[in-house]
């Protein structure tokens, strides 16, 4: 049997990202990853300018003890630029965001001052030279890799990218992975149930999870345990996409015939992985198209695809930052464990006066999707680990939103 890290380090490193890319509005890009490396044209701020509205003026002229009298020679409001010189003795009234003319290197605050006709009086104290300047590049130098390749996009970084004066960027292609119910005893919701059947649920979850991650979900449906039509799905869809996902049919009953026809059909990767819920998996390739074998249990389907699927599609995105956060909390609770199994229960998270708390959602069977309904975070409990007692910390890896 692999231990969890072991199963899920060579999921990843056997994805290679995808090279196709495609350009974008910045505007449409919400989620995308980075093709390119995204150097800096300019320095931002471009000129220095001030951070407030006030008084520019030269910092050398504040190194007396007393009180200092300046005329005003120039107004600069933002979006104008003042080529008069400020000389000693001289103060310009200049507005938030606007440049600094030249010779001035310090702003004083209006507050700060009083004026009387073109004389601006600036108290001992109130500013010191250098004060209230934003410095020319103090965001961004000319020439710098503000954005690396590989970065996931964030509202800030559309905006970091508009600052640029750039209305289009280079991103990563979306992958498009189908996504496939195994089983005789599940159907579609909407049709009608048999008494010993159960309405499919794993395909609405992980097309959900997968949609999260910006991923085109191809739903191919529900599937029988039947060689011939598992063969044919999983043919077609491999020519219709870059990974498969499927659920179901990997355990060792006579019904689960999926790691037979990988292992037939494709190349295969068949493993007990260390972990619960989980366990039986299947990775693999058919045709140039990866396969992720998931369990059927709708819990374990949804542990397995965000601890160890998740991570893999970052890297077939191409995404540099896949880790999901993880940070310690404190358990509310005993709970009891047996050592040999990496554990994932569903816990909720919350915040108390002494840090995270963490309790689990009570019981933890794989068949209970209710767990990650009510829930709010995985807690990871160790493999090697016996029982835990209440007080002791955990990680837990919050749900991704
Ligand atoms: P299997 O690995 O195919 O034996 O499935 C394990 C358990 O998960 C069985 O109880 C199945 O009925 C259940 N299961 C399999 N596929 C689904 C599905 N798509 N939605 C909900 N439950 C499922
Ligand atoms: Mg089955």
């Amino acid at each position: 049997m692999l231990s969890f890290e072991a199963a899920r380090q060579r999921v990843i490193e056997r994805i290679e990202p995808l090279a196709e890319r495609e350009r974008l509005a910045v505007k449409g890009a919400l989620g995308r990853i980075l093709a390119d490396d995204v150097r800096a044209p300019f320095d931002i701020p471009p000129l220095p300018n001030s951070a407030r509205d006030g008084y520019a003026l030269r910092g050398a002229d504040l190194l007396g003890t007393g009180s200092v009298h300046l005329r005003v020679v120039a107004e600069v409001p933002a979006g104008q630029y003042c080529d008069a010189e400020i000389k000693t003795g001289e103060a310009a009234r200049i507005f938030t965001g606007a440049p600094l003319p030249p010779g001035a290197d310090t702003v004083v605050m209006q507050e700060h001052v009083q004026r009387h006709d073109d004389v601006v009086e600036v108290p001992a104290g109130v500013v010191k030279a250098y004060d209230n300047v934003r410095p020319r590049g103090e965001d961004v130098e000319t020439g710098a890799v503000v954005l690396a390749r590989g970065t996931f996009i964030r509202p800030q970084e559309m905006g970091l990218l508009a600052s640029l004066g750039l209305p289009s960027v280079w991103v990563n292609r979306r992958p498009r992975v189908a996504v496939i119910s195994t089983g005789n005893e599940v159907v579609e919701a909407g049709k009608a149930r048999g008494p010993a059947q159960i309405f499919d649920s794993n395909r609405y979850a992980l097309i959900g999870l997968l949609e999260m991650m910006g991923v085109e979900a191809l739903d191919v449906g529900i599937i029988p345990d039947e060689r011939h039509e598992l063969r044919q799905a999983f043919l077609s869809a491999s020519q219709q996409t870059h990974a498969i996902l499927t659920s179901g049919g990997v355990s060792v009953g006579a019904y689960d015939l999926v790691r037979d026809i990988l292992e037939e059909i494709g190349v295969i990767d068949f493993w007990r992985v260390k972990m619960r819920p989980g366990g039986p998996q299947a990775y693999g390739r058919i045709g140039p198209a990866y396969f992720f074998g998931l369990p059927g249990n709708p819990v374990s389907a949804m542990v397995v695809f965000l601890e160890i699927v998740r991570p893999a599609l970052w890297r077939l995105m191409g995404r540099q930052d896949w880790q999901a956060t993880r940070f310690h909390a404190r358990l509310r609770e005993s709970i009891r464990k047996r050592p040999g199994l990496m554990e994932f229960q569903r816990g909720v998270l919350t915040y108390a006066e002494r840090g995270w708390e963490v309790t689990t959602t009570g019981p933890q069977g794989s068949g209970i999707l209710r767990s990650m309904v009510k829930g709010n975070c995985l807690i990871f409990l160790a493999e090697e680990h016996g029982d835990y007692e209440s007080g002791e910390e955990v990680w837990v890896e919050p749900f991704p939103l």
